[in-house]
């Protein structure tokens, strides 16, 4: 089988590899210069800007993301976390609340983590301890959807907004009062339980162009298989037994096509499709939430308590210091998820709030000076409660889907791309 895939993000490039690793001839297609899609690098290559890359947006992993560890060293040659700064889970805010887990093996280390907790009262961490126990005992599935801000309900404030709303907020790029139950569960089962690495944080060591696409890229070149980047796919149109794909000055046939774009891009290249109507009309239904990401540096930037500290008022925000991950003097990334006030706020307002923060952790600083404001508009899905994601398989004989948004119970994040990727080509390669 001759296969298309068309996105090289990281769901086209992780069923470009499981495809490539079945043996099947493999041409991924990417609209952009650099490859990535939504985590990606941007500008060109560091070597060639003389300076530092900066992504579209500073992103965290998990431990618990192991599809994307296992892809990750299929195609380099090193272990897939020496691409990240590994960090035991730690919610640090300089206004009070800070919660750590100790080197410990599961579950104590969340158990020392809450109980040791600074900022909260005994009654509170009780309280959380309560949750998590309640979520447990339905094995993290609820019966019936709802709204974290509902299911949340009986926490204390204080409980809610520091460590609840901050992981919803981070994790489902969603407002608590929109954000699905279901999902929110499935999170903490993934990054709670089992064994205590889940709970890591992996922050990129690299570029994230650098991480995984462009390993994937020249791996698949040393397998068999093609990337075309700069080539936007305009149409495509059944050919026989085959497909066509179109771009501004030519065109190709496949056996078989993946579409690994954002949704809205997948609704241009099915809308023409006559038996796509249906999905198409339910991929209208989407909604979609901003990431807002403001790289600034200092003269000279204090020793941070841990690499990344929290703030939850008036916006869940953090502050992620770039020397520790990424080797970059002085500099730091803010990062403000989901849609809020602060998306209205301009450079002058975001130096000083950013100020403001870094002096009350700090102590008296020098302002920021900003270096690049990127607002990733539709940066994910709306997560909420009951939303429509379509099957990995179409109404289309031979055509396929992955992508974030896909069917499946994590929210947009990398892991969930790219183990949409993986299922995509599984189900592409268990298909007549
Ligand atoms: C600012 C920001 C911060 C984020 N932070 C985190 C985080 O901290 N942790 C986390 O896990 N996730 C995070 N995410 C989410 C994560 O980046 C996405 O879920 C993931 O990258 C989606 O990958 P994808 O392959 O599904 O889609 P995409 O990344 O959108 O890839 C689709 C690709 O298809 C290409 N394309 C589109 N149309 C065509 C066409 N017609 N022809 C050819 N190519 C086409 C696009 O250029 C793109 O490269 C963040 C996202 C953003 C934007």
């Amino acid at each position: 089988m001759n296969i298309g895939i068309i996105g090289g993000g990281w769901s086209g490039f992780a069923a470009a590899v499981e495809l490539a690793r079945a043996a099947h001839p493999v041409t991924v297609y990417e609209a952009g210069r650099v490859l990535g899609g939504r985590a990606r690098r941007m500008g060109g290559s560091p070597e060639a800007s003389g300076g530092p890359s900066f992504d579209n947006g500073q992103h965290i992993l998990a431990g618990a993301y192991s599809e994307t560890l296992r892809l990750m060293e299929t195609v380099s040659s090193g272990s897939s976390t020496s691409g990240f700064l590994r960090l035991p889970l730690a919610l640090d805010y300089p206004d009070g609340v800070r919660i750590r887990a100790p080197r410990l093996p599961a579950p104590l280390h969340l158990a020392a983590a809450l109980l040791f907790a600074r900022g909260l009262t005994l009654a509170e961490k009780i309280s959380a301890i309560r949750f998590m126990q309640a979520l447990k005992r339905i094995g993290f599935a609820p019966d019936t959807d709802m709204s974290v801000a509902e299911a949340l309900a009986g926490q204390p404030t204080a409980v809610r907004r520091y460590l609840w709303e901050s992981i919803c907020v981070a994790a489902l790029n969603t407002p608590i009062e929109q954000a699905s139950f279901r999902v929110f569960a499935r999170v903490l089962q993934d990054a709670l339980t089992g064994k205590a690495a889940n709970s890591d944080f992996l922050i990129p060591a690299q570029d994230l162009s650098a991480l995984f696409p462009e390993p994937a890229a020249a791996w698949l070149e040393r397998n068999g298989g093609k990337v075309k980047t700069r080539t936007r796919i305009s149409s495509l149109q059944r050919s026989g037994q085959q497909w066509k794909v179109l771009w501004d000055d030519g065109e190709a046939v496949h056996d078989r096509i993946v579409i690994a774009t954002a949704p809205a891009h997948a609704i241009d290249l099915l809308s023409p499709l006559n038996d796509c109507r249906e999905l198409v009309r339910n991929l209208d239904t989407l909604s979609y939430q901003p990431i807002l990401t403001v790289y600034a540096d200092y003269p000279a930037l204090p020793a941070f308590p841990t690499p990344l500290i929290g703030w939850v008022d008036p916006v869940p925000l953090f502050i992620f210091d770039m020397r520790a991950s990424r080797g970059l003097a002085n500099t730091i990334a803010v990062v403000a998820s989901a849609e809020g006030p602060h998306l209205d706020w301009d450079d002058a307002r975001w130096i000083n709030e950013i100020d403001a923060r870094m002096q009350q952790a700090f102590g008296p600083l020098p302002p920021p000076r900003l270096i690049r404001r990127v607002t990733e508009k539709r940066a994910t899905f709306t997560c909420a409660p009951g939303m429509f994601r379509p099957s990995l398989t179409t109404p289309c004989q031979d055509l396929f889907l992955a992508g974030d948004y896909v069917a499946g119970p994590y929210p947009a994040t990398i892991e969930g791309a790219v183990r949409s990727g993986v299922q995509c080509a599984q189900t592409l390669l268990a298909t007549p």
